[in-house]
């Protein structure tokens, strides 16, 4: 595929100004652009990808008048746009969230040429048969998962490793092996996705499972509700009538005894006849403060599992994975800056990578993000001090490729000879200084900046490193020439 710009982006946000954000959500934001075919200038073709036949049918019969003119906007010799489907992206979820299914059931039902296949089964149940409406409506009601939180989408690292097998076990055997499955660990870590990836699985093995996933707060005042309302037994019916249960963040159940009281012999029901309890949480069991013994010794039960902060490979493969899955493709040493600076948890890595996305107009796969846009999408809150300063004391930001062409240009060698192979002394020299350069300058990693020398590896960026660090303490005239260089660079 041509490396045309990248306006998809561009060309999303323009769709979702003109549909409703329901019909965004749904539709439009999971379609994958794949690039745009023929030659510049005449009669060029997008090509786009969705996740079903069912799904292609809709967007075409719905959406396509919408689709060609924001298209057009940014491709404007686009004639055709061909949707191809392709069974591994995210599926269309029916009723991930209540409002959604509403909308959908109403939507399909007033469209009547819409072709089946396997990922829209549900729904079209729902719509054909008046006695499997019901019953699918409830379960997928129920449930209230959300589509994004899936198996597909998790990336599987070492910080998270053994909750996902813990997760995929119970997925795989629900209510047989780890019950209930407790998963802890900091904010942002990924409990919540991991937990309703579990959800999703069980309901894709089991379409007529009641499953439900509920925060405890939620719980917590549905509760207080059907209290008040007079509605207990229905409450405790239909608790006590799930095939799976998920209770996210049971930190907040701590204090509230009357809900506890509640929870217990819920969970004991469920338990006993062996239904699913998955139960997340940003501490271990017994460090949840003011929830009752009994409470807390059954949820060591099952299986309790944490997930602790992605450490920097990690962060690298879940930027990656993020990227890919957008359709961005974005350099390596982009990615391992941020991963380098956001060390909090996966939110943020999102919430960064979402913000570069929407910074940068044109991200074809031969573009390259400036330094300038990416360290604007990290912003200050994620720099520690001494990198705070550092930036606010630059002017400009400079690239890999400008460090190695202002290198070149101070020794009088080519820029091929610096990222060439070449081990002749003044070569060395220049291909060291630019090693050196990245790492103190654009704080690169060293496996980053063996990347950008032709895969080398990380042990001979050090060494070259090292060098100059012993160049510049002996040598003070070479100690001026890196101060010239860097000078220019900051010009
Ligand atoms: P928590 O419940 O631990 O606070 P979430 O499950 O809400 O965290 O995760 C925060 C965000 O990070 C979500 O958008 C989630 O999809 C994403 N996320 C977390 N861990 C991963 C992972 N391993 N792979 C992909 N996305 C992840
Ligand atoms: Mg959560």
């Amino acid at each position: 595929m041509p490396a045309a710009h990248n306006y998809w982006p561009l060309v999303l946000q323009d769709l979702k100004e003109s549909l409703t954000a329901i019909n965004f959500q749904t539709w439009i934001s999971k379609i994958q652009f794949n690039g745009v075919v023929g030659s510049k200038g005449v009669n060029q073709v997008v090509s786009l990808s969705v996740p079903s036949v069912f799904c292609r049918n809709y967007i075409q019969k719905k959406f396509y008048n919408q689709l060609q003119t924001s298209l057009r906007k940014y491709y404007p010799n686009v004639t055709e746009i061909s949707i191809s489907v392709d069974e591994s992206l995210e599926p269309v979820v029916v009723g991930a969230e209540e409002s959604i299914q509403q909308s959908l059931i109403q939507e399909v039902s007033a469209s009547d040429e819409v072709t089946d296949n396997k990922s829209s089964i549900s729904l079209m149940k729902i719509l054909s048969d008046p006695a499997s409406k019901y019953q699918g409506v409830e379960t997928k009601l129920v449930h209230s998962l959300n589509s994004k939180y899936t198996f597909d989408n998790f990336v599987i690292c070492g910080s998270n490793q053994l909750a996902a097998m813990a997760a995929n076990t119970v997925a795989k055997h629900p209510g047989m092996e780890y019950n209930p499955l407790f998963i802890y660990g900091g904010v942002g870590l990924g409990k919540t996705h991991l937990m309703q990836a579990v959800g999703h699985k069980i309901l894709e093995n089991n379409p007529n499972f009641k499953i439900k996933y509920i925060s405890a707060e939620t719980f917590i005042n549905e509760f207080l509700f059907a209290m008040q309302k007079n509605k207990m037994a229905d409450f405790k019916a239909f608790y006590r009538s799930l095939d799976v249960l998920l209770v996210d963040d049971v930190q907040f159940l701590a204090g509230k005894e009357a809900t506890q009281e509640e929870f217990f012999h819920t969970f004991n029901e469920l338990h006993q006849q062996n239904k699913q309890i998955i139960l997340t949480s940003d501490r271990a069991p017994k460090d949840i403060p003011a929830v009752e013994a009994r409470l807390v010794s059954r949820f060591g039960w099952g299986m309790v599992v944490d997930i602790s902060e992605p450490d920097f490979e990690s962060r690298v493969a879940i930027l990656q994975h993020k990227a890919r899955r957008r359709g961005i493709n974005l350099k390596s040493d982009v990615v391992e800056f941020v991963a380098e600076k956001v060390v909090s948890n996966v939110r943020d890595l999102e919430g960064v990578l979402n913000k570069i996305l929407m910074h940068s107009t044109s991200l074809g796969v031969d573009q390259s993000i400036s330094f300038d846009i990416v360290q604007k999408c990290i912003g200050e809150d994620f720099l520690k001090q001494n990198e705070k300063n550092y930036f606010k004391s630059k002017k400009t930001i400079v690239s890999p490729q400008t460090i190695i062409e202002v290198v070149a240009e101070y020794y009088s060698l080519q820029v091929s000879d610096i990222t060439g192979v070449s081990r002749s002394k003044e070569i060395m020299k220049g291909r060291q200084v630019c090693m050196w350069l990245m790492k103190n300058e654009l704080k690169l990693s060293l496996p980053a900046i063996g990347r950008i020398f032709g895969g080398k590896d990380h042990t001979t960026v050090l060494h070259g490193c090292r060098k100059i660090d012993e160049l510049i303490s002996n040598d003070p005239s070479f100690g001026g020439e890196i101060e010239s260089i860097q000078a220019v660079l900051k010009n």
